[in-house]
Order: structure tokens, then C-alpha cells, then sequence
């Protein structure tokens, strides 16, 4: 029995419904999958009812960004009460931060040229009270042939460093270990590679990166993907290795966002990705016997 305890949807950047993703999942054969949208439980009621109908166990989720001097430090809440106020404090003060950024790049690109505005953005992202995020604007760009691929528009235009850059509000690894834990969830640490270690080939060197993982193990986090939808074998070893290592418990997903990322299934990623169902069990086991836990409804 296996799951995906790592996917995104229609509510944050996703090109699918809940109710798709949900359906994709137990068609993939999967036990559980968790939705696990950028900075918002926008998309939870409806999978938790699709999960209901459809007769697979659905895990509450949201993908957090944390500030990090190097790279992008993704933290996953997982199993946590969508409910409890001050999860949803910290996801709602990430998502009220999007609008000013969305903005601010929609000014830079018009300053380099590009003839785009904030309301052609919120078009592409199926109005402006859904979640509007830079894979919008990439589309966007790519339908005004700007640019010819998704890639080149991160490239040029909207990854870090690049020329319509908007540094993003983020939730501090404290704030965020808190609420999950309040909330009765546990946090995982997203797709290390993206953490910015010194990489030798593919791989972080390991003391280093053992290090900053006992350092947040230390701070509360719970766990780390130790299997990923685009890991390479050498990757996965070194993942898992470290997390052990380091005390983190083992998560797993496909990080599935639909069609903007063709090439990664729900439960397969890109073809080798097996999540035990026992690893999600021993998560939920974490985040329901803390003594700052309030019980999950669910
Ligand atoms: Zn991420
Ligand atoms: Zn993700």
C-alpha cells in the first residue's frame, strides 16, 4: 500500500481540481494522498469530500515557504485540523502577502517592456479571489510569446535573481513548526535540493547538510522527503541517508502540479516513486501524541 503525501491543485498552482487530484490518486491504486497547496487549505474541503466519495484516505496539507539565505526552504504542515486558528493564521498571512508581490512583478516586467497587467494575470489564474502565483504569469508570458517556454520565463523574468524578481513574504521555521504542531500536524522539509547546499554532482556535501538538518530537527521539524517525484537514485540514498542520520522520519510525494509539469505523476513521479503507507501512519502517530497537540478531526 503506498501514497503521495506531496501534491498541489487548482486552489494554489496546480492545473487540476481537488476533486482530479483525488480521483488521479486512487486511479495511481494510491491508499492516501495529501493535498498540500502552497500557503492555502483553499482546496481541502472539496478533496476531503472527493476523498469521501471516492473512497481514499485524504491527508490535510499545506506547502510553506521559509526564509532561507541560500535557496528555497519549502516546509510541508501535514495531518494538520485545517480549522485550528493559528495554522490558519500563517497561511493566511502568506497568501494576503501574494497580491503586493504579483504587483510588484507585474511593474518590473511592464518597466523591461513586456505589455502585461495584474488583471490579465488574475485572469489566467481563474480570477482574482483564487491563488495567483508566479506559474500564472509564466503562462502568461508564454501565451503573449514573450517567451517560448516555462522554463525561460523563470529564467528571465521571474526566478530569483532574475529581471522581475519580487522577493516573496515568508513564515519563520519557529512560526511554522507552532502552528503545525497546535494544529496536531507534523512538518516535513520539502525537496532538500532546492535548499542551496554546495552540490558536488547532485548531492549536497553530507556532514554539512547533516548538520543544518540536526539544527532543525532540533528546532521541531519532524521529518524529511526522503523520496521525491524527481529524485535520482544517487539523490534518494543521500536523502534518506541524512534524514536518518539526522533523527528526521521519512515523507515521500510527487510534488504533482498537472499538466505545467507533464512528466510527474501522482504516486509514480517520474516513474520510480514508491511512499509506504506506514510512513504517513508513523507521521500522523507523531503529530497526534504531542502534548501541544489539539485532536485532528479527521
Ligand atoms: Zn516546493
Ligand atoms: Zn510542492
Amino acid at each position: 500500500m503506498y501514497c503521495d503525501l506531496h501534491t498541489h491543485s487548482l486552489a494554489s498552482d496546480g492545473t487540476e481540481t481537488p476533486t482530479e487530484v483525488v480521483r488521479l490518486a486512487r486511479r495511481a491504486g494510491l491508499a492516501a494522498v495529501a493535498l498540500t497547496d502552497h500557503d492555502t487549505f483553499a482546496g481541502i474541503e472539496e478533496a476531503l469530500d472527493a476523498g469521501r466519495k471516492q473512497g481514499i484516505r485524504v491527508i490535510v496539507g499545506a506547502e510553506l515557504s521559509l526564509p532561507h539565505d541560500t535557496g528555497s526552504f519549502h516546509l510541508i504542515a501535514l495531518g494538520v485540523d485545517p480549522e485550528n486558528a493559528e495554522i490558519r493564521d500563517v497561511a493566511d498571512r502568506l497568501c494576503d502577502a501574494r497580491g503586493p508581490r504579483n504587483r510588484g512583478i507585474v511593474a518590473k516586467l511592464r518597466a523591461s517592456g513586456v505589455d502585461i497587467t495584474i488583471e490579465e494575470v488574475e485572469a489566467e489564474a481563474g480570477g482574482a479571489d483564487q491563488v495567483v502565483a508566479r506559474p500564472h504569469i509564466a503562462s502568461l508570458l508564454m501565451k503573449k510569446r514573450v517567451v517560448a517556454t516555462f522554463q525561460e520565463a523563470f529564467d528571465r523574468y521571474l526566478g530569483r535573481g532574475a529581471e522581475a524578481y519580487v522577493e516573496r513574504v515568508r513564515v519563520r521555521l519557529d512560526e511554522a513548526v507552532t502552528a503545525t504542531r497546535a494544529a496536531g500536524g507534523v512538518t516535513i522539509v520539502c525537496h532538500p535540493f532546492t535548499l542551496g547546499f554546495r552540490v558536488p554532482g547532485e548531492v549536497p556535501a553530507e556532514e554539512e547538510f547533516v548538520t543544518w538538518c540536526r539544527g532543525v530537527a532540533a528546532q521541531g521539524v519532524d521529518a524529511m522527503e526522503a523520496r521525491y517525484g524527481s529524485y535520482s537514485k544517487t539523490q534518494e540514498a543521500f536523502f534518506t541517508q541524512s534524514a536518518e542520520r539526522a533523527g528526521l522520519l521519512p515523507s515521500g510525494g510527487s510534488d504533482f502540479h498537472g499538466s505545467i509539469k507533464p512528466a510527474v505523476r501522482i504516486g509514480r513521479g517520474r516513474g520510480r516513486l514508491r511512499v509506504p503507507i506506514a510512513w504517513l501512519d508513523a507521521l500522523i502517530e507523531r503529530g497526534k501524541s504531542r502534548p501541544d497537540a489539539h485532536p485532528v478531526a479527521h
